[in-house]
């Protein structure tokens, strides 16, 4: 059961074209209230619904998006397996008074003809940029459409996808959309691994097996945060923990720096510890803060 505020008379109107869409939000517009965007792909949980709320806190009508975006799977991924669920979802976005739910088809987002890419250079290099070519690509073009589509305030991203918050940042400073990126902080699981639509693919074992991921990580921001500067040694014990566990392929651990994602070798600022990881067929991601107390010069 999903938490919902009550505010009886709101109902979720479902859009599937960017006319419906403006149509809804001109009117808002003409009546003084303020909109949030929460780009989603559907297959929605708690981490999603958090976002709703933040947004919820900020804005006067919440839209989220449901798209899953062929242009950011790279030709082996799992674009054809990923749930598709619009009515359950639309279930649960009712339940947390979502205003408007935004599920145009691939042929409304990519209309033949369609010939333009957005690139985010810098942060989209390394870590999932890496590993995952042009995917960050079609993460920004895809986000840009819509921030363009629906010209929301705010639109809201999990801490989850650290790198791609950071590149949708970047997109919105550089190409002065004027939509406020606000970030959410992480949802996790009881046992601590983050929540993702696609935790549905483990099994039961590789479930139970997850949570080494959220418990390395930790491991290594708490030692970090707590004076090592021993990243390599931190790193190397965290890809063999998990390999021990039964991880079968660490694609990256790493410590970057919070704003510019460079890689860093002491702790000079904010800081993260990112990494990604496969289990079976299923390859998990997550990040945590490392945060040093502040230094304070002794008295003199
Ligand atoms: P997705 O549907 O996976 O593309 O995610 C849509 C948005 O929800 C993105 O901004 C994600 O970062 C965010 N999100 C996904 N999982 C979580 C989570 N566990 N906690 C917070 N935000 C999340």
């Amino acid at each position: 059961m999903f938490e919902s505020r009550s505010t009886p008379g709101r109902e979720l109107t479902i859009v599937r074209t960017v006319e419906d869409l403006r149509k809804t939000i001109t009117k808002w517009r003409a009546q003084g209230l303020r909109v949030a965007l929460i780009p989603t792909m559907g297959a929605l949980h708690h981490g999603h619904l958090s976002l709703i709320r933040i947004a919820q806190a900020h804005v006067d009508r919440v839209v989220v998006s449901i798209f899953v975006n062929p242009m950011q799977f790279g030709p082996n991924e799992d674009f054809e397996r990923y749930p598709r669920l619009e009515a359950e979802d639309a279930a649960k976005l009712r339940e947390v008074n979502t205003d408007l739910l935004y599920a145009p088809s691939v042929t409304v987002m990519y209309p033949k003809g369609f010939a333009t890419t957005v690139h985010v250079a810098g942060v989209t290099e390394g870590l999932c940029g890496a590993v995952r070519p042009g995917h960050f690509d079609g993460v920004t073009t895809v986000v840009a459409k819509l921030l363009l589509q629906c010209l929301p305030d705010i639109a809201v991203f999990g801490e989850k996808d650290y790198q791609q918050f950071v590149a949708l940042s970047h997109l919105c400073a550089d190409l002065d959309i004027p939509t406020r990126i606000m970030p959410g902080p992480i949802i996790r699981e009881a046992d601590g691994l983050a929540t993702s639509s696609r935790n549905v693919y483990l099994s039961g074992e590789e479930r139970q097996i997850a949570v080494t991921l959220s418990r390395v990580l930790r491991h290594i921001a708490s030692e970090i945060s707590n004076g090592s500067d021993d990243f390599d040694r931190l790193i190397a014990e965290g890809a063999r923990q998990l390999g021990e566990a039964g991880f079968r392929n660490v694609e990256y651990i790493e410590i970057r720096d919070s704003e510019t994602l460079k890689p860093v070798t002491t702790i000079n600022g904010p800081a993260r510890v990112l990494a990604a990881a496969w289990l079976g067929k299923t390859r998990l991601i997550d990040n945590m803060p490392i945060a040093r107390p502040p230094f304070s010069p002794p008295p003199l």
